[in-house]
């Protein structure tokens, strides 16, 4: 039953996803740091669900001790602190929270093209230095100028929308068609995005193609005078390129919200020592530096929280993966509890040849309403929703399936 759960939420998550959890009644321990190792491995050993977000190793280390672990939810972005394949392994589940900061993103870059525009940043920078330098020459308003999105996915169409509202023309590239907002206009290349932008706002994943995607002919591509803005991932930007294409005006301002090499934590980073590019990027006109705080307001934590609890209750309570980055996505209709003899199966297990036909051998002579599986590389996931089961069918159910060779984990929701 629910009340059976057990949850601990590390981290200090926030306050809406656990307020979620507590409503359906599990037993919710909250704490507001990460733990020592040692520590977490006598705590995880007990619990069923863990969350956590950038700061919890959960290293196959630590994992193995979590022998009563299902589910991990990383309320966070980022999953790579946790060991997805050993978790996939023993069929603990692994959910986060990739684009709810989707619409912070699109807004800090609506406000960093107006300040480009306007030479923002510098003006402010010599006001805090004491002096005053009024200037409107190469200062434009946004109105009527071309954006030029790369990557029309969660963040870049967002964009989109607010761009067009403040009477800029849009064109985009990606390499999937996708469906304009707007009088948005998706152009069949990259140069040709380029050639026409006055601004480039970069919107793609970090991935082999698009890395030093933006570079020295790129940068002879666009127009003399036109702004990059890059808050996507710090490998897309050649910075060099863009130290030298600043340098030569052809680009007239830049803002960058991400870096090669991020440091973990706060404090120093662009000095000599640190960043070879540190001193080059701070000595240039009408650049916009930001610490990757693009997704970092208190609406994408409360809607982070809202979305990994939400993710949590649905596979806790019906076993559905949707959004799991390291299962199977199985979904199916919510199981009616209330109908005592129903039951939902779920079977955990190694994808070999032969399995579906002893489960359904086990299953035979129930009444199975539905059934799905599907399976991420080595491990497959079936759900199998079952009526006219008594109590006793259940255990006898469980230790076959528990029988078969090829189980990672047997979950019976009735
Ligand atoms: P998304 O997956 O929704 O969209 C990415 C789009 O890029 C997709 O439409 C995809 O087809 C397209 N694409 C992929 N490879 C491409 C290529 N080689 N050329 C052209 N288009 C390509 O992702 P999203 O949620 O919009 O995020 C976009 C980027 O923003 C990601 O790199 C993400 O990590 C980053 N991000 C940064 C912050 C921040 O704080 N600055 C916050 C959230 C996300």
């Amino acid at each position: 039953s629910t009340g059976d759960i057990k949850i601990l939420l590390l981290e200090n998550v926030n306050q809406t996803g656990q307020d979620i959890l507590r409503e359906q009644g599990y037993q919710v321990e909250f704490l507001k740091s990460s733990l020592p190792e040692d520590q977490l491995i006598e705590k995880i050993r007990d619990i069923h669900v863990i969350g956590i977000r950038s700061k919890t190793k959960l290293t196959e280390k630590v994992l193995r001790e979590a022998k009563n672990l299902l589910v991990i939810g990383c309320f966070c972005i980022g999953t790579n602190q946790v060991d997805l394949e050993f978790a996939a392994q023993h069929g603990i589940a692994v959910f986060n929270s990739p684009f709810a900061n989707s619409r912070s993103v699109a807004e800090l870059v609506i406000g960093e093209i107006i300040m480009l525009a306007r030479q923002l940043g510098d003006r402010s920078n010599e006001m805090h230095r004491g002096t005053w330098n009024k200037v409107s020459a190469r200062c434009w308003e946004i109105r009527g100028k071309t954006l030029g999105i790369i990557g029309y996915g969660h963040i870049g169409s967002q964009l989109s929308v607010l761009a067009e509202a403040m009477g800029m023309k849009l064109i985009y590239y990606d390499i999937l068609t996708m469906m304009a907002i707007g009088s948005a206009r998706q152009v069949p290349t990259l140069d040709a995005l380029l050639q026409e932008a006055d601004f480039v706002s970069l919107h793609v994943p970090e991935t082999p193609e698009t890395k030093n995607m933006i570079s020295s002919d790129q940068f002879q591509q666009m127009k003399t005078g036109s702004y990059l803005i890059n808050a996507s991932r710090g490998t897309v930007v050649d910075i060099p390129a863009l130290i030298k294409a600043m340098r030569s005006g052809k680009i007239a301002g830049a803002a960058l919200d991400v870096y090669p090499n991020e440091p973990a934590g706060n404090g120093d980073y662009f000095n000599s020592q640190l960043n070879q590019w540190g001193d080059d990027l701070r000595s240039l006109n009408n650049i916009i530096l930001s610490p990757h705080i693009g997704g970092s307001t208190e609406e994408a934590q409360r809607a982070i929280g809202v979305e990994v609890a939400d993710a949590l209750v649905r596979y806790i309570n019906q076993g559905v993966t949707l959004g799991s980055v390291n299962l199977p996505e199985i979904t199916m209709r919510s199981l009616t509890l209330d109908e005592p003899d129903h039951a939902r199966i779920i079977y955990v297990h190694h994808n070999v040849p032969g399995v579906l036909r002893k489960v359904n051998e086990i299953l035979a002579d129930h009444n199975v309403d539905k059934q799905i599986t599907d399976n991420r590389g080595d491990v497959a996931y079936l759900m199998a929703d079952v009526c006219g089961i008594k109590d006793e069918d259940i255990k006898i159910i469980r230790d076959s399936l528990d029988a078969l060779s090829s189980r990672i984990l047997t979950r019976i929701l009735y």
